[in-house]
């Protein structure tokens, strides 16, 4: 029933873009990389349709569309950013970062449950689930259409800053009103796990080799997780580094879905250069490929997918 309805959706799709002449909407699927002595699948969700303008808040748009030029976007045209979670098998332990969209937040994404279907997986066999943060897109995966758990096993980890932010009855007041469905979403999911859940402190390590990573500005207990074997690190980023261009080719500009703005530039200032510093690889959320690593550029940084 879920296969069908997942391999007819990604048929639209297909469909879709062939008639349009679309040809770079981010692919399904996965790929994956030895780490140590666990493996790590980077796992895809589908992707997001949004839009390039308004990407960012404090640049006028003359700026935004000069830049997005230089790497032939165009301002008008679409922002597809593709959606990776992250699944590392170490031990016993198989661990899913975030859990994607599920089927009620946009048609283009929700696709996880036929991406580790693909893999093998099945979501009863996963033993964690670790979440960088609470938005829908890394959320409202957590139940299905018929109201279950989709991960039916896991222990759920998220930061006590993340959970006690979207818990508070009051957020949802304080949220521009385009926002306020986020927050009822967050509320809702996190609800379901609130018996039994385990809330991190930053620097914790919450798994064998994994530290819980302070990078709040995103959201206001926004988590990334170092996934340390021996002296080789992947950095699990979520949306600190959210776009493959401006996120690092422009670390201090402030971002529209950032929600503390100047806490979020002065995160993307403390993570890339210890990122590039320590060599260590990153999967990020909505960059493209999702795993690859740092380099510096010039005096800002350059995202390089793996190929
Ligand atoms: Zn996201």
């Amino acid at each position: 029933m879920v296969n069908q309805r997942m391999i007819t959706r990604r048929q639209l799709i297909q469909t879709a873009a062939s008639t349009a002449g679309i040809i770079a909407l981010p692919s399904l699927g996965w790929s994956t990389t030895q780490h140590g002595e666990g493996q790590l699948d980077v796992v895809s969700d589908g992707y997001l349709s949004l839009s390039n303008q308004g990407l960012v808040a404090d640049q006028d748009e003359s700026t935004l569309a000069e830049f997005l030029s230089s790497h032939n976007l165009d301002i008008e045209g679409a922002y597809t950013p593709p959606c990776n979670l992250t699944l590392w098998r170490h031990g016993d332990h198989t661990v899913l970062f975030d859990i994607g969209a599920g089927p009620n937040f946009m048609d283009s994404a929700g696709e996880l449950l036929d991406s580790l279907d693909a893999l093998g997986v099945d979501p009863s066999d996963i033993t964690h689930v670790a979440f960088t943060h609470a938005h829908p897109d890394h959320i409202w995966g957590l139940i299905d259409e018929f109201d279950e758990l989709v991960c039916p096993n896991a222990e759920y980890i998220v930061s006590a800053d993340e959970f006690n932010y979207w818990m508070d009855p009051n957020t949802v007041d304080r949220m521009p009103p385009e926002r306020q469905s986020f927050a009822v979403g967050a509320k809702r999911n996190l609800e379901r796990i609130a018996d039994g859940v385990r809330l991190a402190k930053f620097g914790e390590e919450v798994l064998p080799g994994v530290q819980a990573v302070d990078t709040r500005g995103h959201t206001p207990g926004h988590t990334a997780y170092e996934i340390r074997q021996g002296s080789e690190s992947v950095y699990v980023v979520g949306d600190a580094l959210v776009h493959s261009k401006i996120s690092f080719e422009r670390p201090l500009w402030q971002s529209s879905s950032d929600q503390d703005k100047t806490q979020a530039v002065n995160t993307r200032k403390a993570l890339l250069p210890e990122i590039v510093s320590s060599k260590s690889k990153i999967v990020g959320y909505h960059l493209p490929n999702g795993i690859g690593h740092v380099d510096t550029l010039g005096d800002a940084f350059t995202f390089v997918a793996d190929a």
